[in-house]
């Protein structure tokens, strides 16, 4: 067991269930293309409002509406939504993603005691929650390869002790579909509209 404390903070409190598709490697279905494909960072979902801290001080490098598109798809619908980037002192940069409201700008000096952003569904998100990526280091680039499973170095929480189930709709339905022993099988039909995805700060 690694008993090794940890230099982070976790930037909301988890407090729903965990689902497999929220965690960092191989997703079987993604929910906005409908296949296989690779998840950098580790979903914590949360109430819309959530206050967001930096997992370490550093240094805010971007702040803004990154609709990056993925395969013909529109901005609204994929992409971080309104993100946060920060270059943490020890050098990797931390990706907050899917934010509704953005606290800080570029150039900012933030530390763990600060409020960076609010929790939303913004970009290509389809249940309200903070993406979570942190990259080996300080680059733009994104992937498996780029970044490290924020459960490896985040303090240690019993992620399945947690119980709670989150009960606002429209995005309920599908959040039970995700968090249940088969989330693999939702298509298209079960993801709800969401005027919060296309919430541009
Ligand atoms: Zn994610």
């Amino acid at each position: 067991m690694n008993t090794e404390k940890s230099k982070y903070i976790w930037p909301i409190t988890p407090k729903y269930k965990v689902a497999e598709h929220d965690k960092w490697g191989i997703r079987k279905n993604h929910y906005v293309l409908f296949k296989e494909r690779a998840h950098s960072g580790f979903d914590i979902t949360a109430d819309i409002g959530t206050e967001v801290h930096p997992i370490m001080s550093g240094t805010v490098l971007l702040a803004e509406f990154d609709g990056t598109t993925t395969e013909g798809f529109d901005a609204f619908n994929d992409g971080y939504g309104n993100k946060v980037e920060i270059l943490n002192d020890d050098g990797r940069r931390v990706v907050y993603g899917h934010l509704r409201k953005i606290l800080v700008k570029p150039g900012d000096r933030v530390t763990t005691e600060n409020i960076i952003g609010k929790t939303g569904s913004s970009g290509g998100s389809r249940v309200p929650h903070l993406h979570l990526e942190i990259r080996k280091e300080n680059t733009e680039k994104t992937g498996l390869d780029y970044t490290i499973n924020p459960l490896d170095v985040l303090p240690k929480i019993d992620l399945d002790s947690l119980t709670a189930e989150f009960t606002l709709e429209p995005y309920a339905s599908l959040w039970r579909k995700l968090t249940s022993k088969e989330p693999w099988n939702f298509s298209k039909e079960d993801i709800p509209y969401s005027e919060d995805k296309n919430y541009i700060q």
